[in-house]
């Protein structure tokens, strides 16, 4: 008996911990809403805010240029725990809190994160290293604050591939954009969330296969 009250009494302790250690606001603008759940006190109040800001900037604009039916409620989780940089699953992204230690002015880890809940391709069919691309590609056209983080896309090398994900792909597509068919990122996305993306759609599109657009591209890769 006395060791079940002990035990009692430790876990509505660690309970209080818990509920101290995490701070939960939610913040309603428009159409959308943003449930922040806070595990780092140390966190900046400013940062916070202008994660916050960021969120209503550019969430909207994403909706609005890529899947106006996307979703209407999201949630941060900074977490003191996580070792990646941030990642994305159902409406729920979660920031590492070290990392923002680190990079305070990189806000738009937002931007490209917000972006693959646009995204929803759900079992995509399509290539991972497409949906990473459209993601910077994304961060790139909206980000709020790339220049201040020193994040830029990268000068073509012959070393790269366009399945290198990320940055590399976000500026072969740029390139594509601006060189080969206006809208294409658009439409790449809108068949990626279709199901209806095959190796064939770069065919379909351009006149020519995903590697003969990077020959060309490597070619004269200006933009
Ligand atoms: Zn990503």
């Amino acid at each position: 008996m006395k060791n079940v009250l002990f035990v009692a009494i430790i876990s509505s302790f660690c309970l209080i911990n818990v509920a101290n250690a995490q701070q939960t606001k939610v913040y309603k603008q428009g159409k959308y809403q943003l449930t922040f759940i806070n595990y780092d006190a140390t966190l900046d109040s400013v940062e916070q805010q202008r994660l916050v800001k960021t969120f209503y900037t550019v969430y909207p604009e994403l909706a609005k240029a890529y899947n106006k039916n996307t979703l209407k409620a999201v949630t941060f989780v900074i977490d003191t725990t996580y070792k990646g940089v941030a990642e994305t699953d159902n409406g729920k992204v979660t920031i590492s809190s070290r990392w923002m230690h680190q990079r305070p002015e990189d806000i738009d880890v937002i931007t490209h994160e917000v972006m693959h809940i646009v995204q929803d391709y759900g079992e995509s069919n399509g290539p991972g290293w497409l949906t990473e691309g459209i993601a910077d590609y994304a961060r790139y056209k909206f980000g709020v604050n790339n220049v201040a983080a020193k994040w830029a896309l990268p000068d073509y090398k012959s070393t790269q591939n366009y399945d290198n994900a990320y940055r590399i792909t976000a500026r072969f597509l740029l390139w594509m954009e601006e060189k080969v068919k206006p809208g294409i990122v658009k439409e790449l996305d809108s068949r990626l969330r279709k199901h209806t993306f095959t190796d064939d759609t770069w065919k379909q599109l351009t006149g020519k296969t995903v590697d003969e657009l990077w020959k060309t591209y490597s070619a004269n890769p200006a933009i």
